[in-house]
């Protein structure tokens, strides 16, 4: 299994409409990878902030598609 726990994603305040970096998140509703219409992979899955967002307070959840991967490319 993966050892990178310093793994940061970026994520986009969807209320201050500002980004963030947080390397504490978790993963739920992993379906894998998954192809949509124009051929494209994308992760199926959630991506939940175990802490509140440090912009706005709140705990944010993202679809894994929206987020900016470091494992891409
Ligand atoms: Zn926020």
């Amino acid at each position: 299994m993966a050892d990178s726990k310093e793994v940061k994603f970026i994520f986009v305040c969807p209320n201050e409409n500002e980004v963030f970096e947080s390397s504490n998140f978790k993963i739920l509703d992993n379906r894998g990878v998954v192809t949509d219409d124009t051929g494209n992979k994308t992760l199926d899955a959630k991506v939940a902030l175990n802490e509140p967002c440090p912009l706005c307070g709140q705990k944010h959840v993202y679809h894994a598609g929206e987020l900016l991967c470091p494992f891409s490319g």
